[in-house]
């Protein structure tokens, strides 16, 4: 032990005694010294030789007793000599007693008779902090007579039988120390302070506690409790509505709820835009493909522990062909019992019903009353959030806080709309290239102009080298040239403007058989793995050029084990059909859709046919419509040519392709459903750009979609989109380099009015900087849009019921009664929103749900139904 640390130790510990005790010594301080002058006056009077005083003891002692500080009292530059031999401490005290902290908490708690230094110097001070103290000393606080007043807010009086380990009582009377002149000894906030510290049960607020009706005790297993027993976190806080939240289960927060109604009964008009609205949802409802029974009923998990993860992803377990018969009748599979049967299982409404119902949709949309109704709605949802946070936002906060080990950075969020030749950064691609050119120079690669180039012949060919790559010669990002410009976006896929790079690192159908591609998605999956929160749901192409596609992707995935616990796929289907066409790939419409679909149908009766494709399929979350929306196109009609008839050189409009996408995908579903299989869901692209038809189709077609930031323009669909709480995966970023800017985008105000919004990459490489591309969005949403703690934990919330991810994982996620709607669903563990934010959205939601159906609605108690 370091002696003149020591030494300073022991004195400072002296001088926090002496503070304590000040009323009593400072009287008797100033007899004793007037005491000494008076015998040295008398010295010099009776020409006595005057005696040095005492000076190092004697005026160390003074200093002490006028309650000065020594650190800033003037030093005898002398060593002190030891008053008395200090005895080594039988075992070297371990290094936190050394801590500042620790200190004067170990003082009070000693023997205190009446001499502050003498029992600092004591050698039972060397006990180490947590160790049990002599048995020969009275533990628990002694008080100095002529303390009361100032003691009295520290010490508690059931320190020797609290539960509280020693080591909490130390630091909390050092904080206290600290505070030490500005306590006023008041009941009430003592015994704010105490119930918090969970010594003290609730009589002490009788007031507090009968408000709330929780008067029966709060089980100590409680997380606050366990949570500020043994840290500080949370404990000096004096307000009592701080208080109230700590010291309650999630499910008891308490709020101010807002109840605004600003007409009491709606006017005639009013209802009539309420029914059209009502109307508009139970149209949805008749398209939407909804499972018959639920994941959660088929599975009910009760093992709280980590799923684990499937050992075997790609094990082919043989599944027997059923006897279905299917054909493509009018661009729509139907599916018979077998093939003698006539009779359709699965109907589904047919082209024009559906682009009737789409023109009733748009109708609705462009009716100025309905328009007006909805526009009142959503301002009105606006200011209630805004109102919420203005009287919520500090108990949401408590509430995160009082939520043990969850925070931001560690609850799930999954990035819901990514494409997967795009899932690498800029720097990441970079490197990948560079290390292959260095590892696999002399790799066939690719088939040009008539020969095959090695991966050095091919950069010679640029004239380029290893080192002259840099992240600006690869020129894969996104800038001011491309917005606007889908078509430039698009160029930016080609690292260095170049298509054969293109096709030797992000394509699967190459010379190598994608394997570049494979080794660098296992890369990403394992940054992904690192993250342990972060999640991706990847698209990757189906272009329907020729029915092979499928088999091989899935061949590309199963044999490169591209699988991941943090991965699902979607399927993306460019809408390019007019380039085939010009090619002379397909001919018709038809055939884009039989290539799509019917190696689906094959192996969905018959697994066997395309075993690795069964395989894949079973991690196949959803399907995807993807590409430039702001190409002009003719809005669709209820007369329009059927697939087969689609022989013309131009692309059929957006509305087209959702209608005989969705309708062999619902047909598709209902089969798989019945055979025991994985479902996929429609979320196409829609509404990034183009017109709002896209964004009525998808209403009534899609599960959720990707984007959606054209529905400003509409408020009726909006609305319509709130009250269906269709998600949106909202990418701010990639808006900015393309359609709209950053600031005009409206994923803050949606987020206000409580759509179901998520915050996605959309493309890594052309458009973030970081290795981890979605806190990168999240934390430019977060700062440009000041999002708080608690928004950011919503909308990842949000991006997890989005997904596709299996109930299992959901339930490990968010929560195990997830499914449930309003704060029953809500785990704050899991989520860290908290309850209040759920109950809030939820009644607010509630109300407007009533409101549209003027009352006469019982809304379902799970999500998807
Ligand atoms: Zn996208």
């Amino acid at each position: 032990m370091d002696p003149p640390y020591e030494g300073h130790r022991h004195r400072r510990l002296s001088i926090r005694r002496r503070r304590l005790i000040k009323p009593l010594d400072s009287t008797r301080a100033n007899p004793s010294q007037s005491q000494t002058e008076r015998g040295w006056r008398r010295r010099r009077r009776d020409g006595l030789p005057l005696r040095a005083p005492p000076r190092r003891r004697g005026a160390r002692r003074r200093l002490l007793r006028r309650g000065l500080c020594l650190l800033h009292a003037p030093q005898d530059p002398r060593p002190a000599p030891p008053l008395r031999p200090r005895p080594t401490p039988p075992h070297p005290p371990p290094p936190r007693w050394r801590s500042p902290r620790l200190r004067p908490g170990g003082c009070r708690r000693g023997p205190r008779p009446h001499s502050a230094a003498q029992g600092s110097r004591s050698p039972h001070h060397a006990h180490p902090a947590g160790a049990p103290a002599a048995p020969h000393r009275p533990r628990g606080p002694v008080i100095s007579p002529g303390s009361t007043k100032r003691v009295g807010a520290i010490v508690r009086p059931t320190t020797p039988k609290s539960p509280v380990p020693i080591v909490s009582s130390f630091e909390r009377i050092e904080d206290s120390d600290d505070e030490e002149e500005d306590l006023v000894p008041d009941a009430k906030n003592d015994a704010a302070y105490l119930t918090t510290n969970g010594t003290i049960e609730s009589e002490l607020l009788p007031d507090k506690t009968s408000q709330n009706g929780e008067l029966k005790t709060v089980p100590s297993t409680q997380m606050i409790r366990s949570h500020s027993a043994t840290g500080s976190l949370h404990a000096p806080q004096l307000n009592p509505i701080a208080a109230d939240i700590l010291r309650k289960e999630p499910e008891h927060e308490t709020f101010s709820k807002i109840n605004i109604t600003a007409v009491e009964t709606p006017s005639p008009d009013e209802i009539e835009a309420y029914k059209v609205l009502h109307k508009c949802l139970e149209l949805r409802e008749r398209y939407i493909f909804r499972e018959e029974v639920a994941p959660w009923e088929k599975e009910i998990i009760t093992d709280p522990s980590t799923p684990k993860p499937n050992p075997n992803p790609f094990n082919y377990e043989h599944q027997a062909k059923t006897e279905h018969h299917f054909e493509m009748v009018d661009g729509v599979v139907h599916v018979y019992p077998n093939k003698d049967s006539r009779e359709r299982l699965y109907p589904i409404a047919d082209a024009t019903t559906f682009f009737t119902d789409m023109h009733y949709i748009l109708r609705v949309l462009a009716a100025g009353d309905i328009r007006t109704v909805c526009h009142h709605r959503l301002n009105l949802l606006e200011q209630k959030f805004n109102l919420h946070l203005m009287v919520n936002a500090d108990r949401e906060l408590l509430a995160q806080k009082a939520a043990p080990h969850r925070d931001f950075y560690n609850v799930r969020k999954v990035d819901t709309h990514v494409h997967h030749s795009a899932c690498m950064n800029q720097k990441h691609l970079l490197r990948f290239i560079k290390s292959k050119l260095r590892k696999e120079p002399d790799e066939v690669v690719i088939f040009r102009d008539g020969t095959y180039l090695t991966l050095k012949e091919v950069f010679e060919s640029l004239d380029l080298t290893g080192y002259d790559l840099n992240v600006d010669l690869l020129d894969v990002h996104a800038d001011k040239s491309t917005f606007h410009r889908f078509d430039k976006f698009n160029l930016k896929y080609n690292p260095c403007g170049q298509s054969r790079l293109r096709e030797i690192f992000l394509k699967q159908d190459n010379l190598i058989q994608g394997r570049f591609l494979a080794e660098l998605t296992k890369e990403v999956f394992s940054d992904l793995e690192a993250s342990k929160y972060q999640m991706a749901e990847y698209r990757i192409s189906i272009y329907g050029r020729k029915k092979s596609e499928w088999d091989q992707m899935a061949s590309w995935i199963v044999n490169n084990e591209l699988y991941s616990e943090n991965v699902v796929w979607l399927i993306q289907i460019p809408r390019i059909y007019n380039v085939y066409r010009e090619m002379g790939t397909i001919n018709s419409f038809q055939n884009l859709l039989d290539n799509i679909f019917l190696p689906l149908y094959e192996v969905t009766i018959d697994p066997a046919s395309h075993p690795q494709l069964h395989v894949f399929l079973e991690q196949v979350v959803g399907l995807d419509l993807v590409d430039d929306e702001s190409k002009p196109e003719r809005r669709p009609t209820k007369h329009m040519p059927t697939p087969e008839q689609w022989t013309n050189v131009f692309n059929p409009a957006y509305a087209y392709y959702v209608y005989y996408c969705y309708a062999n995908l619902y047909t598709l579903n209902k089969l798989r459903e019945s055979k025991g299989m994985t479902t996929i869901k429609l979320r196409p692209h829609c509404g990034e750009a183009g017109d709002i038809d896209h964004l009525a189709a998808a209403f009534l077609t899609s599960h959720n979609i990707a984007h959606g930031v054209n529905l400003r323009k509409s408020p009726v669909l909006q609305y319509l989109y709130y009250l269906a709480q269709i998600g949106l995966a909202m990418s701010p970023l990639s808006n900015n380099s393309l359609f709209i800017d950053y600031h005009r985008n409206p994923f803050p105000t949606f987020f206000l009015r409580g759509l179901n919004v998520s915050l996605s990459t959309d493309d890594p490489l052309q458009i973030h900087l970081t290795k981890e591309p979605l806190v990168e969005e999240y934390s430019i949403a977060a700062s440009l849009w000041k999002l708080s703690s608690c928004d950011l934990c919503e909308i990842a919330r949000n991006s997890v019921y989005q997904s596709g991810f299996s109930h299992r994982l959901k339930s490990h996620w968010i929560g195990r009664n997830y499914y449930r709607r309003g704060p029953e669903g809500n785990d704050i563990h899991q989520t860290n929103v908290p309850h209040i934010r759920v109950e809030f959205r939820h009644t607010i939601w509630k109300e407007e749900m009533e409101l549209i159906h003027l009352g006469n609605v019982k809304l379902p108690e799970e999500i998807d139904k």
